[in-house]
């Protein structure tokens, strides 16, 4: 295979083979903007590397033959010493990964070159300055040398000469510091620094390739699920300088808001400066606007390329660039992040523009976006404390404790605590931190920094560059401009959406985005903003789009309402379990401990006008839509006491020679009941084959409540769902006693009672025997959670806590199947299952109402097999709504 690319063979769909930076070096080349010249090495280089630990057969010849074009082209070799050519070695993986792999600059550079290059630029201080850097990068990142200590003979070197800018120490000073870095260099490997350039690009095209397994790139895929065995390519980039002087420099900059979507310019740039320097926080950065004033011609040129960019890839752009002398490069760009506001205002704006359609822009937005959206925020008219404020990076609403390092982050979050994390600016080693908080505030950088970026990927509350607080990390508190000091431990509140910083806990109200789906605002009112009018604009199309309909689960009247206003076209699931708790336990034991049917038919016919007054509600609430009841599933065990606490209670109580008869009985029962594993015994369908009369009381309740509602003209429409079924017998069984029950129920009414009778399928061989079910069943429901249990053979309530993060970790799974909807597994039941059932009886309704029918990848999975329905929480229809019109969209 050809493994090396010139920037000029590429375009922005080679992500794959050329990683996202170099496709889109190379999609920039092509449309004519000044990239500086080099060449891509790609991703499938990587991957046979990182496989077999030594370079494919011919990598170096090719990267020889493109490296010696590259040098024809510039006029100058590799290291040349009296001009040199260096170059950028920077890696670059199909998703991008901000500040997780490594890149090295001013390859090329040694004790003799570094003379060209003072001599060729005029400019000696320059040449040292970017001779030292290549010793540190490379030291670092190549050699994987400790980067403090470099940076402690920097600040040595600067304490001396009573100095603190890197700007203040001259060329001898830089020479001198070479000499130093290249001691550093001795005395941690043993060896010389390597002055031989193709040497020193060899071995960084190594490191890069290996970058792709270092610890923080694990971590930071495993979090945006991004696949582990795709690689990176390196791309090697002739070099251009903004460390030259005050005439040039580097910058980065958006051609949209990527925090609000707000039109615009923004971004940062910094005046004499390389590569990192505007990022890391080093040196305070400038508003991009300043450029105008600095340079107006490469500002104006700057301007033109943004929206050169932003028409042709037609989203929000991100771009990194430098001016070298007066004159504008650019080094990288990309389809920027985003924030989920910014996300459903920027596809708004666009398909306003007349840039995409509207159906580009619903494929643009997603459910998990949408959910953001849907987060409370901090409420205006509570009273506030102001500390300070930054930049609003990340937006949401954090309260918690403040910590000062990571470490602390993650213990105190381990034992309960919310924490939000506070640090002077973060860099990679922060990362867990920063997952483990509930947001993050930095006092330096820009919307570009390491701290807002990650968070912004992590739909985390971000508030950074809040210069006016001086966290101090040594002795974990930070002070207000005022004096006012918080301490470790203290509770702040930050706002990423504003960028302010209060003391104390603010109070949170709901978003805008949950008033409207709640029909409290309206879309078309002056009070509702862009953001609103776009979600409106996005969910009306998707709705229009989806084959699917959205159910909600709903056990009582309030939530079932709640619902509704959310969109949910009927309850997929309403579960019994609750009614039999609270006061009616007492009825609940009688029924369990009843020796008699008549005890048994007493205690039964004492629950049953209460469970009618339960469906009445919730029928009145879904009038004319679809409610599915499903009978009771949980093992009778959770209706009784405690049985530590019942044996205690009956112990002192014969110890005083108390009457304990009841409690005695009681205990019996708690003991004939115990199960080794209750999720695999006496529940579901079993209980209604086992206990006489107890689903014939649901399904009179039922139907009497839907008889009641019928003579007050409502529209009732229950669904009868039997839990647990395994086999086509059980479900026949308890089928004709709930026709038989509906037909007398009816008869005394004298109304007609023909509610669906269904099941879930949740056991794997309800779903390898769904053709025999079908018969039996006039709808299936997947219960996915169980259904996920049952084929994995483990208890999600044990395992998540014991080994899922171990598994994680392992990467056995990049995602809980409890969460997202294990496709190869569990979904081939389902598909197994709606296939085979659909074939005894054509037209059976399916749906599914585990939790994964609100979970986006599932929600795409459900409509590709053919549901009818998902149902998910009252809070998710939305979110499941979206993605289902995204999938048939
Ligand atoms: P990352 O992927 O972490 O952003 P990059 O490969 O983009 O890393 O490089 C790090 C920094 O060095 C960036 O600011 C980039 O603009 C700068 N840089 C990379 N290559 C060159 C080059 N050839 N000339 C000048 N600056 C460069
Ligand atoms: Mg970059
Ligand atoms: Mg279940």
């Amino acid at each position: 295979p050809k493994y090396v690319y010139e920037f000029a063979e590429g375009n922005k769909d080679l992500k794959d083979l050329l990683g996202g930076k170099g496709a889109n070096l190379a999609e920039m080349t092509n449309l004519g903007l000044p990239v500086p010249p080099g060449f891509t090495i790609t991703t499938e280089a990587c991957r046979h590397y990182l496989e077999h630990g030594t370079m494919p057969p011919g990598l170096d010849a090719e990267i020889e033959e493109k490296l010696a074009a590259l040098e024809a082209k510039m006029g100058k070799r590799l290291g040349q010493p009296d001009d040199p050519l260096l170059v950028s070695v920077r890696s670059g993986a199909k998703f991008s990964m901000p500040g997780m792999m490594e890149t090295v600059l001013n390859i090329g550079l040694n004790d003799d070159s570094v003379k060209g290059l003072a001599a060729q630029s005029g400019n000696e201080r320059f040449a040292w300055d970017s001779y030292r850097r290549l010793i540190q990068m490379f030291g670092k990142t190549v050699l994987g040398i400790d980067g403090e200590l470099f940076e402690e003979a920097i600040d040595v070197l600067k304490a001396g000469k009573g100095v603190t800018s890197d700007l203040d120490l001259n060329a001898d000073d830089l020479a001198g510091l070479v000499e130093t870095f290249k001691d550093i260099v001795r005395e941690e490997t043993g060896a010389e620094f390597p002055t031989d350039p193709r040497e020193q690009m060899r071995l960084a095209i190594e490191a890069v390739f290996q970058s792709w397994n270092a610890p923080r790139a694990v971590l930071y895929r495993r979090q945006e699920r991004i696949p582990g065995g795709l690689g990176t390519a390196v791309n090697i980039c002739s070099m251009v300088f903004g460390n030259l002087g005050m005439d040039s420099g580097t910058g980065v900059a958006f051609t949209r808001d990527p925090a609000t979507g707000q039109q615009g310019v923004y971004g940062d740039y910094l005046q004499n400066a390389q590569g990192e320097d505007v990022v890391a926080g080093i040196r305070n950065t400038v508003p991009l606007s300043e450029l105008e004033r600095i340079d107006p011609k490469s500002y104006a040129e700057l301007l033109s390329i943004m929206e050169k960019l932003e028409t042709h890839y037609r989203d929000l752009c991100d771009i990194e660039f430098t001016i070298e002398r007066g004159k504008l490069w650019m080094l990288q760009t990309r389809v920027g992040k985003r924030t989920a506001a910014a996300a459903f205002r920027i596809a708004n704006q666009l398909v306003d523009q007349g840039l995409i359609t509207l159906e580009e822009a619903v494929g643009r937005v997603t459910g998990d976006q949408l959910a953001q959206l849907m987060f409370p925020r901090f409420d205006e008219k509570a009273e506030r404390d102001r500390l300070g404020r930054g930049m609003n990076a990340s937006p949401g609403a954090a309260v918690g404790r403040a910590v000062f390092d990571s470490y602390t982050a993650i213990k105190w979050s381990r034992s309960g605590e919310a924490v939000i994390l506070c640090r002077r600016e973060t860099n990679p080693d922060d990362l867990e931190g920063m997952i483990a908080a509930r947001g993050i505030l930095t006092s330096r950088g820009g919307k570009t920094s390491h701290a807002a970026v990650v968070a912004r990927g992590m739909g985390k509350t971000c508030v950074c560059g809040a210069e006016e607080l001086d966290i101090d990390t040594k002795n974990r508190r930070m002070v207000a401009a005022d004096g006012r000091v918080v301490e470790e431990g203290d509770v702040i509140s930050i706002d990423g959406t504003t960028g302010e910083v209060f003391l104390g806990e603010v109070p949170v109200v709901a978003s805008p985005v949950v008033r409207y789906f709640e029909g409290e605002l309206d879309p078309d009112s002056a009070e509702a903003d862009e953001l609103v009018r776009a979600v409106h604009r996005f969910m009306q199309y998707a709705d229009a789009a989806r084959r699917m309909d959205v159910r909600a689960n709903a056990d009582t009247p309030e939530d079932a309402a709640r619902a509704r206003r959310m969109g949910a076209q009927g309850i997929g699931l309403c579960r019994t379990e609750h009614m039999f708790l609270g006061d009616r336990r007492t009825l609940v034991e009688r029924l369990i401990l009843a020796d008699t049917d008549k005890e048994r038919e007493e205690a039964l016919a004492a629950l049953l006008p209460l469970q009618r007054e339960d469906f009445t509600g919730i029928f009145e609430a879904m009038d004319g839509l679809p409610v599915t009841v499903r009978l009771l599933d949980p093992p009778l065990h959770e209706f009784l006491p405690d049985i530590t606490e019942l044996s205690v209670r009956v112990a002192v109580a014969e110890a005083r020679g108390e009457e304990h008869e009841g409690d005695l009985r009681l205990l019996q029962a708690v003991h004939r009941l115990h199960e080794q594993n209750p999720m695999l015994g006496l529940r579901g369908v079993r209980l209604g084959l086992v206990v006489p009369g107890l689903f014939t009381m649901q399904v009179r309740a039922i139907a009497e409540a839907a008889a009641e509602r019928i003579r007050q003209g409502g529209r009732p429409r229950p669904e009868i769902m039997i839990p647990l079924v395994g086999t086509v017998q059980e479900l026949e069984i308890i089928r004709d006693e709930a026709v038989q029950v509906m037909r007398e129920v009816g008869e005394a009414h004298g109304v007609e009672l023909d509610f669906p009778i269904g099941t879930m399928i949740e056991l794997p061989r309800a779903a390898l025997t769904a053709g025999q079910i079908a018969e039996s069943a006039e709808f299936f429901s997947f219960g996915t959670n169980d259904l996920t249990q049952t084929t994995w053979g483990f208890s999600r309530d044990d395992v998540e806590a014991s080994f899922f993060s171990n598994y994680l970790e392992k990467g056995v799974f990049g995602v809980s199947p409890f969460e997202s909807l294990d496709v190869d597994g569990v979904g081939r039941l389902v598909r197994i299952a709606a296939e085979e059932g659909r074939a005894t009886r054509p037209g059976l309704k399916l749906g599914v109402c585990g939790e994964h029918g609100g979970d986006p990848a599932s929600v795409h999975f459900f409509h590709e097999v053919g549901l009818d329905y998902v149902s998910c929480s009252p809070f998710r229809v939305p979110v499941a709504r979206l993605e289902a019109g995204r999938a048939a969209a």
